[in-house]
C-alpha cells in the first residue's frame, strides 16, 4: 500500500470507488472518466506501478488480472460483441496513474488504435 497513490487508496477503501468486482488479491471499478459505455478498471490490490515493474512471480497475477476482465466481460454480455483491454505503460502509453490497472472496453465500436 503507499499512501500517495490513488488507486491504493481506493482499494484500502480510503477513497471511494463505484466497485464492481472484489476478492482478495484484485479489485474492479467503474473508469471516473468512461471512454465507452462499459469502462472498468481491474488492479491488483498490491501496489504494482507499471507493466515494467512485473516480473516472472506475477505471471498468475496478471493471468488472473486478464481472466477477472473477461468475467466482467461476459457479465455485462459483451463477450460476443467484443472488447479492448488495454495496459498502458508510462509516458508514451498515455499512463496517467502508476498503479497497474487493465482497462475494459466494451458496448460500442472502438477505433483502430493509433
Ligand atoms: P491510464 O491513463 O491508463 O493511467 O488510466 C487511468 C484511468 O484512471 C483513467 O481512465 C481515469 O479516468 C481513471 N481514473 C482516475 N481517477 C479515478 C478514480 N478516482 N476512480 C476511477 N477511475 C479513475
Ligand atoms: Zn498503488
Amino acid at each position: 500500500m503507499s499512501s500517495d497513490c490513488l488507486f491504493c487508496r481506493i482499494a484500502a477503501g480510503e477513497i471511494p470507488g463505484d466497485i464492481v468486482y472484489e476478492d482478495d488479491e484484485l479489485l474492479a471499478f467503474n473508469d471516473i472518466s468512461p471512454q465507452a459505455p462499459h469502462h472498468v478498471l481491474v488492479i491488483p490490490k498490491a501496489h504494482v506501478g507499471t507493466v515494467n515493474d512485473l516480473s516472472v512471480e506475477h505471471a498468475e497475477l496478471v493471468g488472473r488480472l486478464v481472466l477477472r476482465a473477461q468475467a466482467i466481460a461476459g457479465d455485462r454480455g459483451i463477450q460476443d460483441s467484443g472488447y479492448r483491454l488495454i495496459l498502458n505503460c508510462n509516458a508514451h502509453g498515455g499512463q496517467t496513474v502508476f498503479h497497474l490497472h487493465l482497462h475494459l472496453l466494451g458496448g460500442r465500436q472502438l477505433m483502430a488504435l493509433g
